[in-house]
């Protein structure tokens, strides 16, 4: 089929879709806001709990992050009209509904705020029962689930100091017990030892010693023919590693990892790797900044880098799931692939619809069958290579999803969600630099895989 009428029907297709499937949820959503005052006014304490009630034991509405921010809305203009007693209880159900939704998001953002909530909590109400609950939910959430184990004994101290009778302060003894039993430095941080990417690689910086000038244009703007196959992606010189994540996003956050850490330790671990196999490496971070999701790919593109490949770290509400998934940009075709890409994205699992429409015009520059090529190299690689090394990681297989941070790659692009951090067994060997190192050689393995497949193709 010529490309214009692949291409046509892809976009029939996924209007098709987006009408008969989408679009219907998403028009009550447009009435939301007035819905959302009107149920409000008036809502009673009792009310909101049991809304806080059902949202915890509704998994599919627990699930989205807007019923959660609706709640907390609700509580907050409740609180910020109460006295006493039922302003304290008030504020601490917000603090607590702020962590539930932590704990669907995996966000480190919403565990931060939970954490400020329950210390606005014990600090304004310090003589209410409630106070010495707030501090040692506070410590648990940085010690337990942020692996912040300091703060959390300063905490954990002051609940000892102020409410030593308290039922809190019995469990708050117990709390510091365990964080100290499993205290050890923080796994996530990249070890002192790993190889710094070197300076002149870091983005913005030169490193274009090999790498080809921009690609000379005739009069319409399209390359000239002995640049046609570089243009075709016929040939691998320069990858960019994308460690996902940094600065004020730290992305998702359990079992002591901290997502935006480890990607930058398995970007330093990749890197050499590739170097060594002859390949320019160039990075979209190499120190724990923000940059926008747009502004990744944009740089890649800006240095007309043959691959794009972007890490992270994976996360569910069940504690059950894990394994290793590899993406390449394409509709979500199943429940679990959207779920992925809308943590990621930073949006609700709704939102997603709208990319999957906005997808239809990316489509037409992504380099689709190659980054599906690329996804499988790399993906069969790291099972390989883990099994070489007497690993296991089960194989959630490649997959598609509309993933905001490879939407606009001009090359083929693919994302690495290497294990889920929300699984305790799983992120006790994530946390290990043996298996970290095993998924990094398989990365590299992968990636050379791919370029010998492109040589054969070129022959
Ligand atoms: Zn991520």
């Amino acid at each position: 089929m010529p490309p214009s009428v692949k291409v046509d029907v892809m976009r029939f297709l996924l209007l098709a879709f987006f009408l008969a499937v989408l679009a219907p949820p998403v028009l009550p959503a447009w009435s939301a806001p007035t819905a959302a005052g009107g149920e409000t006014a008036g809502a009673s304490l009792d009310s909101l709990h049991k809304r806080f009630d059902a949202l915890r034991q509704d998994a599919k509405r627990g699930a989205l992050r807007d019923n959660w921010l609706r709640l907390i809305e609700d509580l907050n203009r409740l609180s910020a009209q109460s006295r006493g007693n039922a302003k304290a209880r008030t504020s601490f159900l917000a603090a607590r509904a702020q962590e539930e939704l932590s704990h669907r998001s995996f966000n480190a953002q919403d565990r931060i705020r939970a954490i400020d909530a329950y210390a606005a909590v014990a600090k304004n109400f310090p003589k209410h029962d409630l106070a010495p609950s707030s501090l040692y939910r506070q410590a648990y959430l940085l010690g337990a689930i942020l692996g912040r184990t300091e703060k959390a004994a300063a905490v954990l101290a002051a609940l000892q100091k102020n409410y030593p009778r308290s039922l809190a302060a019995k469990d708050g003894r117990a709390l510091q017990a365990r964080l100290s039993a499993g205290a050890e430095p923080a796994a996530t941080r990249p070890p002192a030892a790993a190889a710094r990417p070197p300076a002149a690689a870091a983005p913005g910086q030169g490193a274009s010693s090999g790498r080809k000038s921009p690609v000379p244009r005739n009069r319409n703007g399209e390359p000239a023919p002995e640049d046609i196959m570089e243009q075709l992606g016929l040939t691998v010189r320069t990858i960019m590693l994308d460690p996902g994540h940094g600065g004020k996003d730290p992305g998702c956050t359990a079992n002591k990892l901290v997502e935006a850490d480890f990607t930058l330790d398995m970007a330093r671990r990749i890197g050499p790797l590739l170097t060594k196999k002859g390949f320019t490496v160039l990075y979209t971070r190499t120190d724990n900044r923000f940059l926008s999701l747009p502004d990744r790919t944009e740089m890649a593109n800006k240095k007309k880098v043959d691959l794009f490949i972007s890490i992270h770290l994976n996360a569910n509400p069940s504690s059950a799931v894990h394994g290793l998934e590899t993406y390449y940009l394409n509709e979500a075709k199943t429940n679990e692939a959207a779920k992925v890409a809308s943590r990621e994205n930073g949006v609700s699992v709704r939102n997603i619809s709208d990319l999957q429409f906005i997808l239809t015009d990316v489509m037409l520059s992504a380099k689709l069958e190659e980054s599906r090529a690329l996804a499988q190299c790399v993906h069969k690689a790291i099972l390989d290579s883990l099994r070489a090394g007497r690993w296991t990681a089960s194989d959630n297989g490649v997959r598609s999803a509309p993933f905001h941070v490879l939407m606009g790659a001009r090359m083929p692009a693919i994302l690495l969600e290497f294990g889920y951090a929300s699984n305790a067994r799983e992120a006790q060997n994530l946390r290990t630099g043996a298996f970290l190192q095993r998924q990094a050689e398989g990365v590299a393995q992968g990636i050379a895989a791919y370029k010998e497949q492109l040589a054969k193709i070129a022959r």
